[in-house]
């Protein structure tokens, strides 16, 4: 990494807490990454917000995993959380929340799911750098959370991608799939 970046590495390392924050290509890379590091398989089932961007179901379609949409509730946005539980399966493993228009999702009942089906939480931040709700900084309110720099987004990088993994032993995962699989981009 060139010092500018791993400048930009340790300054969102400090935002998060110290939390490991990852740098990839762009925020879809980050997703996929978390997710192969999780071990999902083919078969396995992701819930996600029907509204959002194309790429978030591409980067898990390509492990196998099947989305499961949910609709959104028209007054925030954001997944209607009331429509969840009744979509898990024995086959999920993932809920992913979205933070639509950088408007944080409420997140204590889905929380409150993730620990009763055993489920991982993966936050779309990509419109939330900054966002907070009842004083907790969104990209701390699940396991993981991934970010975008791209150009169109409210904190851009000209493209980029960010991971924020809020678990030591995910994030050494992660660590070792970087170490071996990454090839930067040209
Ligand atoms: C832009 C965006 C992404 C994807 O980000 P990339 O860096 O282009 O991979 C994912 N989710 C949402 C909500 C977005 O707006």
């Amino acid at each position: 990494m060139t010092d500018s970046l791993l400048y930009f590495n340790e300054k969102l390392n400090q935002y998060f807490n110290s939390h490991p924050v990852f740098l990839f290509s762009k925020g879809r890379v980050g997703l996929y990454a978390v997710l192969k590091s999780l071990g999902i398989q083919p078969g396995d089932e992701i819930i996600l917000p029907g509204y959002t961007c194309l790429v978030v179901p591409s980067a898990f379609l390509v492990l196998g995993a099947k989305p499961i949409y949910i609709d959104i509730d028209p007054s925030t946005y954001n997944i209607a959380i009331d429509l969840i539980e009744s979509r898990i399966t024995p086959k999920t493993k993932v809920i992913i929340i979205q933070h639509t228009y950088g408007i944080p999702c409420e997140f204590h009942e889905i929380q409150q799911l993730a620990k009763k089906y055993g489920l991982t939480i993966i936050e779309d931040c990509c419109h939330a750098f900054g966002s907070e709700i009842h004083n907790h900084r969104c990209g701390r309110l699940g396991d993981a959370a991934f970010l975008s720099g791209q150009w169109n987004k409210p904190f851009s990088t000209g493209l980029g991608g960010m991971l924020v993994v809020n678990h030591t032993e995910l994030a050494k995962r992660v660590q070792s799939l970087v170490d071996k699989e990454l090839i930067p981009p040209s």
